[in-house]
């Protein structure tokens, strides 16, 4: 191999001194390699002189013409306004930033060659501070060979030094110098084009490039490059799985002994898909290493017994399980549910929350570290530093969804037992899309409960204007007469709490005036956990009719005789997080209804969700089509964090090309340098995931 590319760094190339150094490197390049994989976003086309007379408003374009007109405006803002006119039509170029000199020159009958977006002004079309040149009529002055890329840049680094910079790194690319991480044999086959030739492509296509195929990232050598940093990110996975598999756990055969008798007192028969996914689980706490599995299923397809199978295993098996649920409300649910099922069976459950205090919480500690409690149930009370496990084998954490690698690796550390990890089940209701199960999630094994229990009466969905709140309200009334008990949703798009919690006491109060009555409660993020609850309890005991929440109460709760719930400004929220709380109703067996109360005009795509929420109560649906609408950063709540952002690849569009990219990256552990090379081609040094 002659020199490589990711061996020389960027102050190699010329002009590149100390300070321009700097705002490469915080662009994240230092190598030329670095440099070549610092890709366009799109590009322009300067290969053309375009007719005046052709041009649409938004249109990127060189036209050549002559002055005809220039002139000071001094309308709302002080302007120079210059006419200039091609024998096809004429526009006008704006200058809101001018000198005397440029005025000066600017002078009727000089030709001009400009470039800019034209736009549509008070006068026909315009472009805002063109480039320009002065060109003479005799002069023959050429135009771009290639199409003009237009890269990601920082303050202070212009296109035009980001393109001489790629200029260079190119030439040293002549001379073969970026490496193929992924080796011939594992290219057989493919359509792509080689990597070199992808490169010099992309950085500068060629004037009859497909322009709209480019637009679209569709064109071959995005494609090949899409699928060579879907391979890192992939590898990137596996290294990490790889990590946790090297890890010893203990190993939880089990007996059965506990099993059977906790199945034979369970007042029904596990549906196929429950029984299916209890046996992945089984399987994997009987390995070794840790376990470390995501178990999705929709709200209510129950989720809870298969936990509790899990911690049965442990039990059997001479380990303690914790059970982790991320609020009060819902750890007490399951403390509920958990003690019931196994106190019988002589399992002693312990009980662990911010709210319990004093010689009761002594007491509770006491029970885990003794080892006396076989299972602990708790919300993430059970990660401070004062619980000391005895010897704790399972780790299951309900309902925890829109979380990055990185989380979980850390709630993985918080569950470790001397040399040994414990295995980690992790549930969620929130459908993750198989497009993000074999990218975002790559390191963990899904299972799906794909089956409801019988008996289940779907939620029938109607959207209604907030114009005809009145006819809500006398719904509420009847519902409520006929002892049914009802949720009313408050949403509000500021990010502040206490914003959202005033909304939602006005609105109790408005309810109030309106329902006399109506036994009326109002739970809010705002109140203790305590006063939470309080609330909460008396609601499921049916001491209230009708309970008033912000969204807070949108994981886990379970009062099957609600059956009817009223979300307002639905519009506000995504689809994962409607869905969620529309699974709060259809519990029971007496049908159900949810009103999903707009405030108009609704955007389109507002629409479009709504719509969805009416048509399908399938999760999985209503996922895809979450993610068609919203895009993955948003889906996954990682946008801000930075997690799974591509360069040149897209979930969405490059979807097909998953399956071979999840093979491929298999097969290329057996070439563990090139592997390494390609994630730290794509994601970097800093991105080693292996040793967080
Ligand atoms: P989720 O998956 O939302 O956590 P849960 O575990 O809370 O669901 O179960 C929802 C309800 O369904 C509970 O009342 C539970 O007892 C009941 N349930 C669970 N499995 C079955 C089954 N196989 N047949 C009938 N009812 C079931
Ligand atoms: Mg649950």
């Amino acid at each position: 191999m002659t020199l490589a590319l990711a061996e020389i760094p960027v102050s190699e190339l010329k002009g590149v001194g100390a300070a321009l150094e700097l705002k490469l490197h915080n662009l994240g390049i230092r190598t030329l390699q670095d440099l070549l994989f610092h890709l366009p976003l799109r590009y322009q086309d300067r290969t053309r002189i375009l007719p005046i007379g052709s041009l649409r408003p938004g249109d990127e374009c060189v036209i050549e013409g002559e002055v005809k007109l220039a002139d000071i405006s001094k309308g709302r803002r002080r302007s120079l306004l210059c006419r200039i006119q091609d024998g096809t039509g004429s526009l006008t170029l704006r200058f809101f930033h001018f000198s005397a000199a440029q005025k000066n020159n600017l002078r009727p009958g000089v030709r001009l060659r400009c470039f800019g977006e034209a736009r549509a002004g008070a006068n026909g079309l315009e472009i805002v501070h063109p480039e320009y040149r002065r060109v003479d009529s005799d002069e023959l002055v050429p135009v771009e060979e290639h199409l003009t890329p237009v890269y990601p840049t920082t303050e202070g680094l212009h296109q035009n030094r980001l393109r001489s910079l790629t200029d260079q790194a190119l030439e040293y690319l002549k001379r073969g110098a970026l490496q193929e991480l992924v080796p011939e044999s594992l290219r057989q086959g493919w359509q792509f084009p080689g990597l070199d030739d992808a490169m010099q492509y992309l950085h500068r296509p060629p004037v009859d490039a497909n322009q709209p195929l480019l637009l679209e990232g569709m064109h071959p050598a995005q494609r090949r490059l899409a699928f060579e940093e879907l391979m890192a990110h992939h590898l990137s996975l596996l290294k990490l799985r790889q990590k946790t598999r090297e890890k010893g756990a203990p190993e939880l055969p089990g007996d059965g002994s506990l099993k059977r008798a906790f199945l034979d007192a369970l007042p029904f028969p596990l549906t196929g898909a429950q029984s299916r996914v209890a046996d992945e689980v089984a399987k994997d706490l009987s390995q070794a290493f840790p376990m470390l599995r995501l178990v999705q299923g929709d709200v209510g397809s129950g989720k809870t017994v298969v936990a509790a199978l899990a911690a049965i295993q442990s039990v059997e098996s001479g380990l303690q399980a914790a059970v982790m649920a991320p609020t009060e409300i819902l750890a007490e649910q399951h403390y509920h549910n958990f003690s019931q099922w196994l106190e019988p069976l002589g399992v002693k459950v312990a009980w662990l929350a911010g709210k319990l205090k004093g010689k009761q919480r002594q007491a509770q500690l006491e029970l885990i570290r003794s080892g006396e409690a076989r299972v602990v149930v708790g919300t993430h009370a059970l990660f401070q530093e004062e619980v000391v496990f005895s010897d704790l084998g399972l780790v299951v954490i309900d309902e925890q969804h829109r979380f990055g690698v990185h989380q979980r690796l850390s709630l993985r550390e918080k569950g470790r037992n001397g040399k040994l990890a414990p295995h980690q089940l992790i549930m969620t209701a929130t459908p993750i899309p198989r497009t993000l199960t074999m990218s975002a999630y790559a390191d963990l094994d899904c299972s799906v409960i794909d089956e409801l229990p019988p008996g289940r009466t779907p939620v029938s969905t109607v959207v209604i204007a907030d114009s005809r709140r009145d006819q809500v309200i006398e719904r509420v009334r009847s519902a409520c007469a006929e002892k049914r008990q009802v949720y009313w949703v408050c949403t509000l798009i500021e990010e502040s709490e206490a914003l959202q919690c005033q909304a939602a006491e006005v609105t109790e109060q408005q309810l109030a005036e309106a329902l006399p009555e109506l036994r009326i409660g109002l739970v809010h993020g705002r109140m203790k956990p305590a006063e939470k609850a309080e609330v909460m309890g008396r609601f499921k005991a049916a001491e209230l009719d009708l309970l008033v929440a912000t969204t807070v109460i949108e994981v886990g709760v379970d009062v099957p005789n609600a059956s009817v719930m009223i979300i307002e400004n639905p519009e506000r929220l995504g689809l994962a997080q409607l869905h969620q709380l529309r699974g709060r109703v259809g519990r029971g067996s007496v049908e159900s209804f949810c009103v999903l109360m707009y405030h108009a005009p609704l955007s389109n795509q507002g629409r479009q969700r709504l719509a969805v929420m009416r048509e399908t109560t399938d999760g999985f649906r209503i996922a895809e089509k979450d993610l068609e609408l919203r895009g993955p950063g948003e889906v996954l709540g990682t946008r801000q964090t930075g997690v799974m952002q591509f360069r040149m690849a897209d979930l969405q569009r490059d979807s097909d090309l998953l399956t071979r990219v999840k093979t491929l990256a298999g097969q290329m552990q057996a070439w563990p340098d090139h592997a390494e090379a390609l994630v730290e081609r794509w994601l970097g040094r800093g991105e080693d995931y292996g040793n967080v």
